[in-house]
């Protein structure tokens, strides 16, 4: 089995926190399993809840209007989010949530090896940046452990503020240009263009 499938199943699985007795699925993501580009959100609201997958109701389709307005589909990204299992209500995340969670979020970077993470909220900016504020590093390209990452405006505080939004899709529309501009060579040993360098010593 795919490793990717097989850490879904375990996320589906999953008891390490009160929110896995809450929840109808957890989500544990979904797109493409070499993407360019990886979108971490912050937890599951009711339809993602539902329905297991993520950004499936409002916020999604800002964020798919926002894919679109650089050409591209969600299947062509990845999309997860912090907190795979719903907090009730849509509260906001609890920090032992977030930590007892945050193994499977830490596999699927290693796994999916993206080019660029683009993290949608504060909470998602925490995770990589616990001393940053949204308003100070929205918009800047990062580095975590090698990663590049791009914290943005979360979809949903779009849909509330207007000048929230003009902002998000202002940064949402640099993101092609900082693709072109990041030269990190990828780890994986699976991707096409590097080959690995095989030693016997
Ligand atoms: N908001 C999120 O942060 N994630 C989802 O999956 C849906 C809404």
């Amino acid at each position: 089995m795919r490793a990717l499938e097989g850490l879904a199943l375990e996320i589906h699985a999953c008891t390490l926190c009160p929110l896995s007795q809450t929840r109808t699925r957890a989500v544990p993501g979904e797109g493409h399993d070499r993407p360019e580009l990886m979108f971490i959100g912050e937890g599951p609201g009711f339809n993602e809840d539902q329905q297991g997958r993520p950004f499936v109701g409002k916020a999604g389709r800002v964020l798919e209007g926002l894919l679109g307005l650089i050409g591209l589909k969600r299947n062509q990204v990845y999309i997860t989010n912090v907190v795979k299992c719903r907090p009730p209500n849509n509260r906001d995340p609890l920090p032992t949530e977030v930590s007892s969670c945050r193994g499977y979020l830490k596999h699927q970077i290693e796994l999916l090896d993206p080019k660029l993470i683009v993290t949608l909220g504060r909470f998602s900016m925490a995770w990589f940046f616990p001393q940053e504020t949204i308003s100070r590093t929205h918009g800047k390209l990062r580095t975590w452990n090698g990663y590049s990452v791009l914290p943005l405006y979360h979809p949903a505080a779009g849909l509330r503020n207007s000048q929230l939004y003009s902002t998000l899709e202002s940064d949402f529309l640099r993101i092609p240009e900082m693709l072109t501009g990041i030269t990190t060579v990828r780890g994986k040993p699976s991707h096409p263009a590097e080959p690995q360098q095989l030693s016997l010593i």
